[in-house]
């Protein structure tokens, strides 16, 4: 499956970021081409930050953080060893000053307190620690089923039971697929 050509939010913070990459599609498919791209990508995501200042150490340390996600979630559906400086790397950015909110005077809206794209940054690494170092959170990290389809997902159903990354996506496909072969099978 060809990968979509802007960015996905599939609902996990930091699996977003993750999605970012290649993907190990090839240089091509990379989608933080610019700090204005990260600074689009931090405006579209949960995050909503308002348009800031994205530096190009902004986007390398988004970068960096994206990849250690990346490889460290694929370590975990593969059940294989995290790299320990993959590790290090998303600590020490979760220890970095993240996003904090604050109420409008009248109580009625928040916004974000100081937004910065580098505690934008600390707040995707520390949802990324509460995703790997939560066991109930961690058993829920899946790789979609759809065998053309790199995306990793957190199942955040209450059943715990999905297959895919996102149902009008892969879950349509998967599911005509099965369709037409049940068909043929039926005819044949
Ligand atoms: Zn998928």
């Amino acid at each position: 499956m060809a990968i979509a050509k802007d960015f996905g939010f599939i609902g996990r913070l930091c699996l977003d970021l993750a999605h970012t990459g290649d993907m190990g599609y090839g240089a091509r498919f990379e989608r933080l081409t610019t700090p204005a791209e990260l600074g689009r990508w931090l405006q579209l995501s949960p995050l909503r930050l308002p348009r800031v200042r994205i530096s190009l150490q902004d986007l390398k340390s988004a970068r960096m953080l994206r990849g250690a996600i990346w490889r460290v979630v694929g370590a975990v559906v593969g059940r294989t060893n995290p790299a320990a400086g993959d590790i290090r790397l998303m600590n020490r950015m979760a220890r970095q000053p993240g996003l904090t909110r604050e109420l409008d005077l009248a109580a009625r809206s928040m916004h974000w307190h100081q937004p910065a794209a580098a505690r934008a940054l600390a707040t995707i690494a520390q949802d990324a620690v509460m995703l790997l170092g939560d066991p109930t959170q961690r058993k829920r990290i899946r790789r979609c089923e759809n065998a053309g389809c790199k995306v990793v997902f957190y199942d955040d159903s209450r059943p715990g039971l999905r297959r895919w990354c996102a149902a009008n996506r892969c879950g349509d496909r998967m599911r005509a697929r099965l369709y037409r072969k049940r068909h043929k099978t039926k005819s044949a």
